[in-house]
């Protein structure tokens, strides 16, 4: 047994915990009675991939094939997007699609169906999956993808590892000319600004804006908007860059060598964070070409930052809701947000494009993603912000979620009927995959 859990370190449980080097390993974990579920790199914040008995992916993670002509690749699931980044970004190639971390896996890439700072454009990462294979319950294996057993596949991308555990998948890759990014940033005064500058912004591939969720009144929702590109070989002044474009010299990294004491992030301290972050971009327009971490994982540079929060733990409260709702909802639940003082230094606004997948996350509208020491208050404040997404239209985000309840998912995921019973097809009778979500959820009994 062993003491586990995912980012928010919120639950923390005690499991039985194995991995495999093979299918036929893997075949024989799953033998035995009980339910199990996968867990990838724990990068989910909440419950998704905990359970009494856990399977760990992360040595199953080799690379299998990669057609230097298409850009389609294929790995295990239990590879990083860090280690594909390392091993394709000196080649020319980058993701079609990355969250804000590289810590994670292929395999909850796809079960969480993740999007990035190009959703308007690019869609999640499911939609870039061309196949997979996925073990079953009994150990078989299924071939799946958008027209081979197309319903599989469909309930696979964004199933949380309900369907089976992802063996393989394949996917494309984007070509790059160089390992930066041309970088915009600007100010936005308040949440109507934030709002036209998405709007204005649908034919940039990079788009995000860091909302100061503490900031009340005229300046609710003041934000910094940032735009990128990949930047071409043209776009380098700088002459090692030049001479380099798709290496990077080795980052420095930071780490939070230990759990810091619940008290040491406080009201006091997120408000002057969030004030000197805002302050520190200047009016106007601002460019420049980055490294692809700076621009697209900052919060990677230092390792273990989420114990910051202290042993209490965290969640974040990840919604959308749908563009039609948008300026008045979001107004409306920032309102409620900053009024309660809790919001933290990291909120993250992002306009999503259309999207219609079985059980994924995003749809055409805007994501707001703040996270939250846990609290009592803070579970109060969740319960009041649940009933207005859910009025609004919109969903919460199973990947970051620790605390949703059955009637909240039931009445904002459209096909959570429809799943539940498949998933209970698949397992037969008896259930085999289940996570301590999604039995909170009603997914699984
Ligand atoms: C700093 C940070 C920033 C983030 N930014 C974003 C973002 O911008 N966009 C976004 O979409 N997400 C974001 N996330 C969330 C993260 O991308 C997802 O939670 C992702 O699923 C984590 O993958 P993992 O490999 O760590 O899987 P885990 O967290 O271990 O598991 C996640 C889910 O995937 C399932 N799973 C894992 N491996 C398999 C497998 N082989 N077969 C079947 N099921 C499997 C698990 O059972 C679980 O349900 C962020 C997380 C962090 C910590």
């Amino acid at each position: 047994m062993r003491k586990i859990a995912d980012w928010g370190n919120y639950p923390v449980i005690e499991a039985d915990v194995s991995g495999f080097d093979t299918a036929d390993q893997l075949r024989r974990e799953l033998e035995p009675p009980g339910e199990v579920i996968a867990f990838g790199n724990g990068r989910s914040y909440g419950d998704a991939s905990l359970q009494k008995r856990m399977l760990l992916t992360r040595r199953f993670n080799k690379f299998l094939s990669f057609n230097e002509e298409t850009g389609e690749l294929c790995c295990q699931a239990g590879v990083l997007l860090s280690e594909i980044l390392d091993v394709f970004v000196p080649r020319g190639w980058f993701l079609p699609v990355t969250p804000g971390t590289k810590q994670i896996t292929i395999g909850g890439a796809i079960a969480a169906d993740v999007h990035g700072k190009n959703h308007h454009v690019d869609g999640s990462f499911g939609q870039h999956v061309v196949s997979m294979d996925v073990m079953r319950n009994e150990g078989s294996i299924i071939t799946c993808s958008p027209t081979e057993n197309a319903d599989f596949f469909k309930i696979t991308v964004g199933g949380m590892g309900l369907s089976g555990i992802i063996l393989s998948a394949a996917f494309k890759l984007r070509r790059i000319e160089t390992a930066y990014i041309r970088e915009e940033t600007r100010r936005a005064s308040n949440l109507d600004e934030i709002m036209d500058s998405f709007e204005a912004s649908t034919d940039w591939t990079y788009s995000v804006a860091w909302i100061d969720c503490l900031a009340k009144g005229d300046a609710m929702g003041r934000s910094i908007m940032t735009r990128g590109e990949h930047a071409t070989a043209g776009d380098l002044v700088n002459q090692a860059r030049q001479s380099a474009p798709l290496k990077l010299k080795k980052g420095l990294k930071l780490d939070v060598p230990i759990t810091l004491p619940n008290f040491a992030l406080n009201p006091l301290s997120m408000k002057a964070f969030n004030v000197l972050y805002y302050n520190k971009t200047r009016p106007g327009t601002h460019q420049r070409v980055v490294d692809y971490n700076g621009f697209f994982y900052p919060l990677d540079a230092i390792d273990n930052w989420n114990r910051i929060y202290g042993k209490r733990g965290f969640t974040q409260y990840q919604f959308v809701i749908p563009k039609e709702a948008g300026r008045d909802g979001m107004r409306a639940i920032l309102k409620r947000i900053t009024d309660s003082g809790l919001g933290s230094f990291l909120a993250v606004l992002k306009l999503f494009g259309e999207q219609e997948s079985f059980m994924s996350f995003p749809m055409a509208g805007y994501t707001l993603a703040l996270d939250f020491p846990i609290s009592v208050k803070a579970m109060e404040l969740f319960k009041v912000l649940d009933a207005m997404v859910a009025d609004y239209g919109g969903r919460l985000y199973l990947a970051k979620d620790s605390r949703m309840n059955a009637e909240m998912f039931e009445k904002t995921y459209p096909n959570a009927d429809e799943f539940r019973q498949a998933i209970a097809m698949l397992n037969e009778g008896e259930t085999k995959f289940a996570s301590l979500q999604s039995k909170r959820i009603g997914i699984t009994s």
